[in-house]
């Protein structure tokens, strides 16, 4: 089986990176993992500032695999808190309950807008039957899901936040790997039939988290990593992928002000695909490869964290806010996913703010946006200013891989490119250019270790998320064999290093 003497280079320590490591180094394979920050986690981190601590965004473990939950469940073991999940959406100054249930709509919007919200929806369904319109762009495939009505209530103003561009100007897929499966007609049997049909139970009410922030999940496996006597390197960049010599990949990073390098068999890679085509690979793809990356972009993030002199904010476990008034989309208040997340008789709120780099938020100073993340907060009634004990930022350029009109032709030039190297495989959300949770990322990255085990193809790891099932619909059990040990067959078997 493995061979202790191969060795495996992983770029990036987020939760796909070290998910593969782990799996490598469970197999026994030697692995060196080189993350460009001080700490692991990647974009599923937690910011300590005093007894507070922040995730960098609320991040939820949920995954339909219950191989994958099962080995997630083994990993966490002892420190995982359940939480109930509490969400609504805030629109033109009303709360709605997120999922949207019937009973709430029409108790919150009030009867006539309901009305008008069902004859839309009807006649939609009604036209869609009669004539199938083309679904291309984001606002295609909500209105032809939803309706017009309930697209502008419950879609469009969150999304233009998200995306910062028209729903019209994005792709379709987006829609489809996040919301199919829902509709209407789940919304009305999830209200009829709650209690006695389980199909229509449609989305969770409770999850699991650690219970000291999310960072917890790489901060495990980063532990086993190392115990079974790898490396993961902080504060180290990669800079360059050579894969000149058959035989080898030689990476070359720079830590403490200083080029190192190191060779390895295989090199997996979590950074940006766009970043790993149009710097760091030598020899360098063709100009059409290096111009798809060029083109494809990220929405980055900045979070304004504020610490609150108050016991609790809300009940919510995440609150959307489509008013447009408000620059924030979502916020979460930390101490209801875990109450150690927060001092005693304080608690805390995290603010999401999505920007594009280089844009005039982005460019914002950290007193200025955490400025404007008060004067949002106070807005919104739950919090007066002298209750605000203080805040900071935290942000990511890459966060959000955007489907942009005619994203996906680059990104095929851009992974057929990387399928072609014998010695190279991507993994994870920036990594594969995938709009991953971080179970689709660990899934990956334990994935791309069978594979690298040779028990998989390549392309059962590009499969992972993309099977555009609705995440959050009930948790179905993987089609697999009872014996399959982990996320998917092996078809084919794949290149054992
Ligand atoms: C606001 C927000 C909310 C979210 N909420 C959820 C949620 O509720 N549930 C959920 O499952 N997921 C959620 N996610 C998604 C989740 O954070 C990601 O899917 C997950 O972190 C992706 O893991 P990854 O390993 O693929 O990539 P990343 O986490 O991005 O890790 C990539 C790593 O590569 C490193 N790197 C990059 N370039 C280099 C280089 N040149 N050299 C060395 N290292 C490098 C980075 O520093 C990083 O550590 C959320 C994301 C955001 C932004």
């Amino acid at each position: 089986m493995a061979d202790r003497n191969r060795h495996v280079i992983v770029l990036g320590a987020g939760p796909g990176g070290l998910a593969c490591a782990h799996k490598l180094a469970e197999y026994g394979y030697k692995v060196t993992v080189i993350e460009k920050e001080s700490f692991v986690g990647g974009l599923s981190r937690t910011v300590r500032h005093g007894d507070f601590r922040f995730d960098f965004g609320g991040h939820r473990w949920f995954t339909k695999n219950k191989h994958l939950h099962d080995w997630f469940l083994r990993l966490m073991e002892g420190q995982l808190v359940e939480v109930e999940r509490i969400s609504r959406i805030l629109f033109n100054g009303k709360y709605f309950d997120y999922p949207i249930s019937i009973k709430n709509v029409l108790q919150t919007a009030g009867l006539w807008t309901s009305f008008l919200c069902v004859v839309d929806y009807s006649l939609n369904t009604l036209s869609n039957a009669l004539k199938k319109r083309p679904i291309h762009t984001m606002e295609d495939a909500f209105v032809s899901q939803f309706g017009r009505r309930l697209f502008d209530m419950f879609f469009r103003r969150y999304s233009e936040k998200v995306w910062g561009r028209p729903c019209s100007q994005m792709s379709s897929d987006w829609v489809s790997q996040r919301s199919k499966g829902l509709s209407i007609w789940t919304a009305i049997t999830n209200a009829l039939l709650k209690p006695k049909d389980k199909k229509a139970k449609t989305l969770i009410e409770t999850f699991v988290y650690p219970r000291w922030g999310y960072q917890e999940i790489p901060e495990t496996m980063a532990r086993v990593v190392r115990a079974a006597g790898n490396e993961v390197i902080l504060e180290a960049f990669a800079k360059k992928v050579d894969t000149s010599d058959p035989k080898k990949v030689v990476v070359t990073y720079e830590k403490d002000g200083r080029s190192h390098q190191v060779e390895g068999d295989y090199l997996v890679s979590t950074v940006p695909l766009t970043s790993l085509l149009m710097y760091a690979m030598e020899p360098k793809p063709p100009q059409a490869v290096i111009d798809a990356a060029k083109s494809l972009e990220f929405r980055s993030v900045i979070t304004v964290n504020l610490m609150l002199d108050l016991p609790q904010m809300t009940k919510d476990t995440w609150i959307y806010c489509h008013d447009e008034g408000l620059g924030f989309a979502r916020l979460h208040e930390p101490r209801n996913w875990s109450p150690d997340m927060a001092p005693k008789g304080k608690t805390s709120v995290v603010l999401e703010y999505f920007c594009s780099k280089d844009d005039a938020v982005w460019k914002m100073s950290e007193a200025a946006m955490v400025e404007w993340g008060k004067k949002d907060l106070c807005r919104l009634g739950f919090v007066k200013p002298e209750q605000i004990l203080g805040g900071f930022t935290v942000r990511a350029a890459n966060a959000y891989p955007v489907y942009g009109q005619g994203y996906l032709e680059k990104l095929k030039r851009m992974r057929d490119y990387i399928e072609a190297q014998e010695r190279v495989a991507i993994v994870g959300r920036g990594g594969t250019f995938r709009y991953n949770n971080a179970d689709h990322s660990v899934e990956m990255g334990l994935v791309t270790a069978q594979m690298i085990n040779g028990e998989v193809t390549k392309a059962a790891v590009l499969d992972i998320n993309t099977d555009l099932e609705y995440h959050e619909k009930d948790m179905v059990e993987a089609s697999l064999g009872a014996d399959a040990e982990l996320v998917r067959p092996a078809a084919g078997g794949g290149t054992k290093i």
